[in-house]
């Protein structure tokens, strides 16, 4: 019996040494895989987080949103980061070009559940400049990606002629503004936000990557280029 257990132990360390070993392996060899470096940070993350009590309270309490944000997938422009929100702060979601279409289920059911916050009352969409998905629309895209930005085509389309005969980075610019002007007309009229009959604040941000700020750009001064709508 003995001896048996001690086959046993031995044959569960050798699995353990081979899992390692091969997990290591992989890591030298999987350059473009980063999940094993952010497992560690976040054990060091997790570390820090217990040394701040505060922190610690309200992730562990039931969360209390004041901002829910709309934002796009850009891995240069990370919200909570760019306006230094903690834990608990700001609900975010994040789509190819922060797009808020009249008919779209998954922004939809988003505010519906940050409205059901209790002190949740505002709403920011929040574009950048050089957009990929702004890109996205000036051009033909396939696939997915293609159907997903077709609805907002018209955005570029109905000023070609304008956009086409002004330098790409300001044409980029002008429709990250439309785009997210428009996105939050959709929002106004979404019967998740009239269904709170004008309590809740929306706004519309374009970050800029040069200067790292935002500009509201439902203010009609909040651009000196004011696109045409
Ligand atoms: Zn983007």
């Amino acid at each position: 019996m003995v001896k048996r257990n001690l086959v046993l132990s031995l044959a569960y360390l050798v699995s353990v040494w081979c899992t390692l070993s091969l997990g290591q392996l992989q890591d030298q060899s999987g350059e473009m895989d980063m999940a094993n470096e952010f497992l560690e940070r976040n054990e060091v993350f997790a570390e820090n987080v217990a040394e701040h009590v505060q922190l610690a309270n309200v992730i562990e309490s039931t969360q209390d949103p004041k901002v829910a944000l709309i934002g796009c997938i850009d891995s240069r422009v990370i919200p909570e980061y760019t306006i230094r929100a903690t834990f608990g702060e700001v609900v975010t979601y994040r789509n190819v070009g922060n797009i808020v279409r009249k008919d779209q289920l998954d922004v939809k059911a988003f505010i519906q559940f940050a409205l059901s916050q209790p002190n949740l009352k505002t709403i920011i969409v929040a574009g950048h400049t050089d957009c990929g998905g702004m890109k996205g629309i000036m051009r033909d895209s396939n696939g997915a990606l293609g159907k997903y930005l077709e609805p907002v085509k018209d955005l570029y389309t109905s000023r070609k002629e304008y956009l086409d005969d002004i330098p790409k980075k300001d044409a980029l610019r002008m429709l990250s503004v439309l785009n997210v002007r428009r996105s939050v007309n959709n929002l106004r009229v979404s019967p998740e936000v009239m269904a709170h009959e004008g309590n809740v604040k929306i706004h519309g941000w374009v970050f800029d990557l040069t200067t790292r700020k935002y500009t509201d750009v439902t203010k009609p001064s909040s651009f000196s280029r004011r696109p045409r709508l």
